[in-house]
């Protein structure tokens, strides 16, 4: 098991005290990924959107056993998972393996990148805490070093031209963040970038957002314009340097254009790829040679082709969109299906004693009170066997575009409700803040929100 979405929506809801649960993550907090944007700007401070995992499993019932570790290979073969401490700091032992009877994999998903030139070397990425400070001191970096003394007019143009890549939610949420962050304070303190500062959206697709529907899709790109983010639809990035992208777009008359856009910070978000541990496992699995996203699995989230190995969110293949939502939905479920077979076992295990204790008791009236207490307990186990496969329940999509405005597709009744502005913002905030893992923050969050608001985002770079 691992420390993300899945991972964690599967230990809140598993009575531990029914296995001996062993957690290995190299991340030893979980993140709570969807106010992840606002940490590259300083809205929010990336500390308020971690909770420890540590912190978490010491109200578990039972001890739960957690390594700070990369799982680097599954064994099927031998069900054994071998684990890396890759931290600075190592001890004599830093690499060993963990046996298993039962498997869930939770690794998440890589940065896609589709191995365009460049790209790892140059871009930088938006999925963990460490991305989002690299993000926030290129854009202070690239501030300041375009004001530093007699900086040519091209330069300066080229360092604070902020270019973010992939359309999806993320690549959508970040620039607005960022248009926000200049807006707010960056002109502020920088009066003299306030001509050049310029965030410009790349998506190959014909619009940005593809799973909001059509009027949203437009609100936003309507917005951006507003706030005079530039968005270039149908451009296909295919090539990346350290000073400037090639994309190619198609003219009106219908021949290909490759030009070279100048950037100071690149922000890479084309969603996912697969974890090169999830690539192995899929070699070893003959029923997983078609897997290409991820690991397919059935409707009980068992990996097909396997026994006791199961997958939840961004590395498992359901179906479903890998979102967030998704994953905890899985894990939740999860846990209610091994909770399940643990009363399973248990209640198997007494029926067998009753068999016994009928067979000895001594005269008719002791068997019949045997027997009805028999009846008693089949009927309880028919009713713990009965867990229907997982069904996800979608509740909507929300995304943040900047200036106070946000978009909102609501599952309701069986319809939906579109609705874009400053009110789905509020909305948007109260929803993300009743998600957020812990009291503490929920807490740390609105400060943050408060903090921003009241004295402006900090600009130092650390
Ligand atoms: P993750 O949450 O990525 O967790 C994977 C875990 O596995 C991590 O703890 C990681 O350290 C660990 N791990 C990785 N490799 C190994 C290894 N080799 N060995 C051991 N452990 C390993 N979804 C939404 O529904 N709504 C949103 O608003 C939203 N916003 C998002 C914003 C951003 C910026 C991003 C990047 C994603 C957002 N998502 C959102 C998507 C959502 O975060 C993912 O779908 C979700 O995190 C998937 O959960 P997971 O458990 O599969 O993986
Ligand atoms: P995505 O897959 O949703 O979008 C990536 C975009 O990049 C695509 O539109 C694709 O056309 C574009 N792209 C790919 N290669 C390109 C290239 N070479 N040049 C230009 N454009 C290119 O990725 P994401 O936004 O990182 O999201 C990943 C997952 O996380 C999704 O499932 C998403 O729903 C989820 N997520 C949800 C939220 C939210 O609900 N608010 C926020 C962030 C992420």
């Amino acid at each position: 098991m691992r420390t993300g979405w899945g991972s964690v929506s599967l230990l809140k809801k598993l009575d531990t005290e029914n296995y001996n649960v062993v957690v290995v993550s190299p991340r030893n907090y979980f993140l709570f990924t969807p106010l992840l944007p606002s940490c590259t700007v300083g809205t929010i401070e990336h500390r308020s959107i971690m909770e420890p995992i540590r912190n978490f499993l010491r109200h578990k019932k039972a001890a739960v056993k957690y390594y700070e570790a990369e799982a680097t290979k599954i064994d099927y073969e031998k069900r054994v998972v071998y684990i890396n401490d890759d931290s600075e700091i190592k001890g004599d032992v830093s690499a060993t393996e963990v046996p298993f009877d039962m498997l869930v994999i939770g690794v998440g998903a890589e940065n896609a990148t589709f191995g365009i030139p460049g790209v790892k070397e140059h871009g930088l990425f938006l999925k963990e805490v460490g991305d989002a400070q690299r993000i926030r001191n290129r854009i202070m970096d690239c501030c300041e070093t375009a004001t530093f003394k007699d900086q040519s007019p091209d330069e300066i143009k080229r360092l604070l031209h902020m270019v973010v890549v992939g359309g999806g939610p993320t690549g959508v949420e970040f620039a607005g963040e960022l248009q926000d962050f200049f807006n707010s304070d960056l002109k502020k303190w920088l009066p003299e970038i306030k001509d050049t500062f310029k965030v410009t959206l790349v998506e190959a697709l014909p619009n940005v957002l593809p799973m909001f529907s059509k009027q949203l899709i437009d609100y936003t790109e309507k917005t951006f314009k507003e706030e005079t983010i530039t968005i270039r639809t149908k451009t296909m990035v295919k090539k990346v340097t350290d000073k400037f992208i090639e994309a190619e777009s198609t003219g009106p008359d219908g021949k290909k254009i490759v030009e070279q856009i100048p950037y100071g910070l690149l922000v890479w978000a084309t969603g996912n790829a697969l974890r090169p541990i999830v690539k192995d496992f899929i070699n070893q699995i003959p029923a997983q040679k078609d897997s290409r996203r991820g690991l397919a699995v059935n409707e009980y989230l068992v990996v097909k082709g396997c026994e006791n190995v199961w997958a939840v969110g961004d590395c498992a293949v359901a179906n479903y969109a890998p979102t967030a939502q998704v994953a905890s939905q899985e894990g939740a479920w999860l846990a209610r299906m091994f909770n399940q077979m643990a009363k399973t076992h248990e209640i198997e295990a007494e029926l067998a004693e009753l068999s016994v204790k009928q067979e000895k008791a001594p005269g008719k009236d002791a068997r019949d009170a045997v027997f009805a207490d028999i009846k008693d307990l089949q009927k309880r186990l028919r009713r713990v066997k009965q867990i229907g496969p997982f069904e996800y329940t979608h509740q909507g999509s929300l995304a943040y575009i900047g200036s106070e405005k946000a978009v909102a597709d609501i599952a309701w009744l069986s319809g939906n409700i579109a609705s874009g502005g400053t009110l789905t913002y509020l909305f948007w905030r109260s929803a993300y803040i009743s998600m957020c893992f812990s009291t503490r923050n929920r807490i740390l969050v609105c400060v943050d929100w408060f903090k921003s608001k009241i004295f402006g985002r900090d600009v130092s770079r650390v």
